[in-house]
């Protein structure tokens, strides 16, 4: 059983051959450009694959949000709507189906990442696993029983209302809603914050993070507190395993242990994470790796019988 998968990023597209997660073959990535030149190439690698690994039996996709996945509704397999304006409304499934028409499973990036984490990270084998990465953007996505969470559309996790802290003046910076999680803890807020000039991105270097101040990265970690609380209370996760690179910082990882254990208190119904809050919270071993080999666990996910625990 070979199994294919493709991770669509803003500025790179990755995909991956292989039996799943644990087991790649062979990996490519290339540049994004038109959206069509840009499927063609990769859609064209993974198929010359297919000579040297066997033939791709199911392939799972992944993609920025926000993505049509009920199937049977006209938006599905598309990219529904994105400040990439050649990406809005581009039929993924479709294009990828031109090449490769096996079964596709299509799903949000973070959703693909919290498959890899399931599959093969740090919430192998468990029944929920959340998956946080926070960065030049903040979204989240979990896994239960195997498969991603999603209903009528997909979850936005990064768009969670939050109380903003006290001390911060500076405006929240969602095009949406201004004053969500994303808004006020996305890398250019945190610039915006202390006067460092963001990129067209909003984005932080890694030069920068080394300098980033204590107090900002409290200041972080009081506001990705207000989504794990959320998390442990909505979906009560085994795991939440965090990336990117504002986890990276140091300190950042134990500030935002600090903070979810405040935050949640004396209440008994949570004194199992409060108590064993390092193996609550945990960083990716996958990295920048786990929306790729998520991919992969997508396309077995579509082979297997749904679980029912
Ligand atoms: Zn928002």
């Amino acid at each position: 059983m070979m199994l294919a998968g493709i991770a669509v990023g803003r500025t790179r597209i990755r995909c991956a051959i292989g039996t799943g997660p644990g087991d790649v073959h062979a990996t490519a990535g290339f540049p994004v450009t038109s959206p069509d030149e840009t499927v063609d190439r990769v859609t064209r690698y993974l198929a010359g694959q297919q000579e040297r690994y066997g033939e791709v039996t199911a392939l799972g996709l992944s993609c920025f949000g926000p993505l049509g996945l009920r199937p049977g509704e006209p938006e599905y397999g598309r990219v529904t709507s994105t400040l990439m304006t050649r990406w809005q409304g581009y039929d993924l499934v479709g294009a990828v189906r031109r090449t490769l028409d096996v079964p596709i499973v299509l799903d949000t990036d973070v959703n693909s990442a919290a498959m890899a984490e399931w599959s093969a990270g740090a919430g192998r084998g468990l029944g929920t696993v959340a998956y946080l990465t926070v960065g030049t953007g903040l979204g989240a996505g979990a896994v239960t029983g195997g498969r991603p969470v999603h209903g009528r559309a997909h979850p936005e996790m990064g768009h969670l209302p939050v109380a903003r802290h006290p001390s911060d003046e500076v405006a929240g910076r969602c095009r949406h809603h201004r004053d969500c999680l994303e808004g006020l803890a996305k890398a250019g807020a945190i610039a915006a914050r202390l006067g460092w000039s963001p990129s067209a991105l909003g984005g932080l270097t890694g030069a920068d993070l080394d300098r980033l101040p204590g107090e900002a990265v409290r200041l972080e970690a009081w506001y990705l507190a207000q989504l794990t609380t959320a998390l442990t209370y909505l979906l009560s996760p085994d795991r939440i395993v965090v990336a990117g690179v504002l986890m990276a910082v140091p300190g950042m990882l134990a500030a935002l242990r600090d903070a979810t254990v405040e935050r949640l208190g004396d209440d008994p119904g949570v004194t199992p994470v409060v108590t064993d809050i390092e193996n609550y919270l945990l960083p990716s071993p996958l990295g920048g790796r786990a929306e790729i080999l998520g991919t992969l666990a997508l396309a077995g996910a579509a082979l297997a019988p749904v679980r029912s625990e």
